[in-house]
């Protein structure tokens, strides 16, 4: 047996935060009481937090398909790195997981590599059907992703941000139609719907050259946001299913979310650290690091997501962790591909997040317990009290940390983040308490299904 004892720090529980020591047992969280012993290894956390490992719920390993982009291993080194000990990864892999003999390879894969654990999400297609929704759930997905905008080339197996519709090679986007189509099927295996929320026709619309970064904005507007949630939301109330809004971007989109809330729309709300610590102002100083989709928007969207987490209306922060390489990103604004390395600055930024709220303690809420529980995963995951995976933390508050290409454990080392600096450091990582990164040890997890109805809100 395998015992460790995390003695003397000030730990994160369910309870909120207190002195206490951790009891570690063959990985799993035995005790969490003042003035423990054990003949085990004894870990020093005087002055320090013990918190939660974080589950980051939407991130893009790139793997299979894009090496030269990231792997599995890659990210979850800088998972590891970051504080991140469960990975949940988008579907938008080559081939796209579409069907569970899909998803069952891509999970071997995963488990060759995988510093931390992983969960694997399932894609809708306009062509999708219930029966392979319900084949994905057999093989474990945690949910459901459907990209409005981005259609679906037959021979790549791969999804499409730009492609002309009358190629007989593309399958045309999933619409609200699909959405109306399968959402009764979601509801019924107990998963989460979630939607990349932009609205093709506004996109369309709106199309331009991106010679700057306003015309970005333009192209983007906030009203995509919006309308996409609105109508997804309608459906998703209709049906019963839960609705995941991934990567909320603007204070617009903010509103029609509460808006949906309170017409009784299951639905949880996720935004990412570059959305509450980037503006528009910033992209003189940082280039095409930061263009992601939807993009960095204003200082009043910035403070409308701050205040959305502080008001709880937002409960998960992740990443939307999607390299590139340094070379891709060096490119102009128009031709650089959208997406940033983060799943390695997401504790670190949301500490600091919350350190300037005024309250440190709600960052392992938004990184750790509200996303498990949104995930399935709140009987292992997300808490450091007895029976649960013994999956921490150890945070340095008085050692800073700047973020820089060197320490950076991504394929994409230069990221949105970059030369930003934050009050903490990440000292210690276990995942199921052995330290994480040293060996491709992470395990696939599946949610806790609730079969026959959707998913409470988180
Ligand atoms: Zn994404």
């Amino acid at each position: 047996m395998t015992e460790r004892l995390i003695k003397g720090g000030t730990v994160y529980t369910p309870a909120g935060a207190r002195q206490a020591d951790v009891l570690i047992n063959d990985g799993v969280i035995t005790k969490v009481e003042p003035m423990l012993h054990s003949s085990g290894e004894i870990v020093d956390a005087r002055g320090k937090y013990v918190l939660p490992g974080a589950v980051d719920v939407h991130v893009h390993s790139r793997d299979p398909g894009f090496p030269e982009k990231e792997d599995f291993g890659t990210l979850t080194a800088a998972a590891a790195a970051g504080g991140v000990t469960v990975v949940l990864d988008m579907p938008n892999t080559i081939p796209a997981v579409d069907s569970a003999g899909v998803l069952e390879a891509k999970a071997a894969l995963a488990r060759s590599r995988a510093l931390v654990d992983f969960g694997l999400w399932g894609l809708i297609r306009s062509s999708s059907t219930p029966e392979q929704l319900e084949g994905l759930a057999a093989a474990g997905a945690v949910g459901f992703k459907a990209y409005l905008a981005y259609a679906f080339s037959l021979s790549r197996k791969q999804i499409m941000s730009s492609f002309d519709a009358d190629d007989p090679d593309i399958e045309a986007p999933a619409d609200y139609g699909t959405l109306a189509r399968l959402a009764p099927a979601v509801a019924h295996l107990g998963l989460p719907l979630a939607i990349h929320a932009e609205d093709p026709a506004i996109l369309s619309a709106f199309r331009r050259p991106l010679l700057t970064y306003d015309d970005l904005l333009e192209s983007r507007p906030p009203e995509a946001e919006a309308v996409a949630i609105s109508a997804a939301a309608a459906v998703a109330r209709e049906a019963g299913t839960h609705l995941y809004v991934a990567h909320l971007s603007s204070a617009l989109g903010l509103g029609a979310a509460e808006d949906a809330i309170h017409n009784g729309t299951s639905l949880s709300l996720e935004t990412c650290p570059q959305y509450l610590l980037l503006t528009n102002r910033d992209f003189d100083r940082v280039g095409a690091a930061m263009k992601v989709l939807p993009p960095v928007r204003t200082e009043a969207d910035r403070q409308a997501l701050v205040d959305g987490l502080r008001r709880g209306v937002i409960s998960i922060v992740s990443t939307d962790h999607a390299p590139h390489t340094d070379a891709e990103k060096s490119r102009e604004l128009e031709d650089a591909p959208a997406g940033s390395p983060g799943v390695q600055t997401l504790y670190l930024s949301c500490l600091q997040i919350a350190k300037d709220l005024g309250d440190v303690w709600q960052a392992p809420v938004w990184v750790s317990s509200a996303p498990a529980a949104f995930a399935g995963l709140e009987n292992s995951k997300g808490a450091i009290a007895p029976g649960f995976d013994a999956d921490i933390v150890i945070v340095n508050p008085d050692v800073r940390t700047q973020v820089a290409p060197e320490r950076m454990r991504s394929r994409q080392r230069r990221g949105a983040l970059e030369g930003r600096e934050f009050d903490f450091s990440i000292e210690k990582v276990y995942l199921r308490g052995e330290p994480a990164g040293e060996t491709a040890r992470g395990r696939m997890l599946r949610p806790a299904l609730i079969p026959l109805g959707p998913r409470a809100a988180t």
